[in-house]
């Protein structure tokens, strides 16, 4: 038997009072944080909750969160992370097509304006009289004082469960991808999935048991859920939760925690490389930081670059999906690191470049990524002929396009989705991307392809200007035209306050299409 809460359970033994988390002014310890697991898991267990039962969690960076998650999992549930950005609308879609027996969420959690929605929605999905709504109801914005679910814990009572005997391949999670095409799908997880994964993240970092983390990245995504909270905990670390990304906050917290593993996705480091105050010692923070992470998104090397200059530390890139639970490729110190690659595989996981038939392509040649191992979901819930299209013969399909360079490093061209067909030729947005970014003017830009009557779809750069710059849209064309093929520079530029941006902070090119 396997279950993922032996990560919370071991080290609760192992470390008992030890912080395992920080949030604001509060401080759990270990043995705190599994006593309430426990709670949560009778209560749960006392609402008719059976192993193998879905129940949906949606909360922001709170120490709810992994007491929820790790509650759910103890009674032998499955945890279906739902985003706290959801609609009404996509909630019911989400609860339905999970077949989700009880909906977590926590009307005190600060800045969730949609949760009064995604509760009252519950009641609406079909047969769902069974569904329990669980709600820790607090006035407070500190999220543990005055809760009727947690107030034990704070009293000091030991609080124990029986922790169900789940199998190792039994599922442990149902993650759902963003939808860009086609209605989000739930990927499963297992115990085993998401346990080896978070071993190898834990490695990856070079994580000790003295390690502080910093979680900015929500945690109902899979990269926070396995790279920050499942191997924070398994190595015993602190994690200092945050529950919007604010680049002073991310500073302040770094100094005040002496922080030493940090992850984000590619715009909170453009983030904190535009932060402009000078209340914190940058260099001191830089000085404790031992390990900076990105995924998720392309990370420009540019970013690399600025990063290094300014802090004295490389980002290490890893790729990873929900599909791979999320680990698939990473900079890895004892292989060696390439800025501007997404590193090699990792342990117990093969990656190749195939082409349209399946077949590996010659090194350097572009095709798609496919991955095979440990890491490999089970397949969508309730959805054979996806899974079937997805996973062939064991080799997960990412959908993006790579390529492999003779030193067995892969990188990351495009997904295959967001690629440009202009007049029969193929456009990588990344390469265009890559390009303009060294203009000194533009601090961030998606490129996209909009509909053209002449070539079928033609090049548009959406593009975020440094403060102080303001250049025409034409000086940006022709300067990127010098740098790049004809056929690939944007015939327009569309200035932008902002990009809109995914919870976890992915650029939502499919809004920008929109218009
Ligand atoms: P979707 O449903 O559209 O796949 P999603 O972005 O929510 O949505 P995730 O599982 O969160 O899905 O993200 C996986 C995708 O993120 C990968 O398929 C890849 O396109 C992209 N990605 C992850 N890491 C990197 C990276 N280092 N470089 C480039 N792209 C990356």
């Amino acid at each position: 038997m396997l279950n993922l809460s032996v990560l919370l359970e071991d080290s609760a033994r192992k470390y008992p009072t030890k912080d395992a988390f920080i949030y604001g002014d509060t401080h759990l310890t270990y043995a705190q944080v599994n006593g309430a697991a426990n709670q949560f898991a009778n209560g749960l267990k006392a609402t008719g909750i059976k192993p193998g039962d879905k129940v949906a969690l949606s909360c922001l960076n709170v120490p709810y969160f992994p007491i929820a998650f790790y509650g759910i999992l103890k009674a032998g549930g499955v945890v279906v992370p739902l985003s706290v950005l959801l609609k009404r609308e996509e909630v019911v879609y989400h609860l339905a097509d999970s077949d989700a027996k009880a909906y977590c969420c926590f009307l005190g959690a600060p800045g969730l304006p949609m949760l009064e929605e995604g509760f009252a929605a519950f009641g609406e999905v079909d047969g769902c009289e069974d569904f329990v709504v669980i709600t820790a109801k607090t006035s407070d914005p500190s999220p543990i004082e005055g809760t009727s679910t947690m107030g034990a814990l704070m009293e000091g009572q030991v609080v124990t469960t029986d922790t169900a005997a789940t199998g190792a391949d039994d599922t442990a999670v149902i993650v759902y991808t963003s939808g860009t095409t086609g209605r989000p799908k739930g990927a499963e997880l297992s115990h085993s999935n998401l346990f080896l994964n978070a071993i190898l993240s834990a490695d990856l970092t070079g994580a000790t048991t003295q390690d502080v983390t910093l979680t900015v990245l929500p945690m109902f995504h899979i990269f926070a859920l396995t790279l920050q909270l499942n191997a924070s905990l398994y190595r015993g670390m602190t994690n200092v939760l945050l529950a919007r990304f604010d680049a002073e906050d991310v500073f302040g917290l770094m100094e005040r925690h002496r922080v030493t593993i940090f992850a984000g996705v590619p715009t909170m480091y453009w983030g904190l490389l535009n932060y402009k105050g000078e209340q914190f010692d940058l260099k001191a923070i830089a000085a404790n930081l031992k390990s900076c992470l990105s995924g998720g998104a392309s990370l420009p090397v540019t970013v690399i670059n600025e990063f290094k200059a300014r802090f004295g530390i490389d980002i290490l890139e890893g790729y990873g999906m929900s599909e791979g639970s999320p680990v698939v490729t990473f900079n890895q110190a004892d292989v060696g690191r390439k800025a501007g690659s997404i590193g090699t595989p990792v342990w117990g996981v093969s990656v190749k470049v195939v082409d349209e038939a399946g077949r590996e392509v010659p090194v350097g040649e572009k095709g798609e990524i496919v991955y095979k191992g440990h890491n490999v979901m089970k397949g969508y819930y309730n959805k054979p002929d996806a899974t079937a299209e997805s996973i062939v013969d064991g080799w997960l399909h990412s959908g993006d396009v790579g390529r492999m360079d003779e030193d067995g490093f892969f990188y990351v061209v495009d997904r295959t989705k967001d690629m440009i067909i202009r007049g029969g030729l193929n456009v990588y947005p990344r390469e265009v991307e890559d390009v303009m970014l060294r203009h000194e003017a533009v601090s961030m830009v998606a490129v996209i392809g909009v509909p053209d009557e002449e070539y079928g779809e033609e090049i548009r750069a959406c593009v975020v200007l440094k403060e102080g710059h303001d250049p025409a849209a034409d000086d940006l064309i022709s300067w990127t035209k010098e740098r790049i093929a004809a056929y690939k520079y944007p015939r327009s530029v569309e200035f932008l306050a902002a990009l809109p941006q995914s919870a976890t902070g992915k650029i939502l090119k499919k809004e920008l299409r929109k218009g």
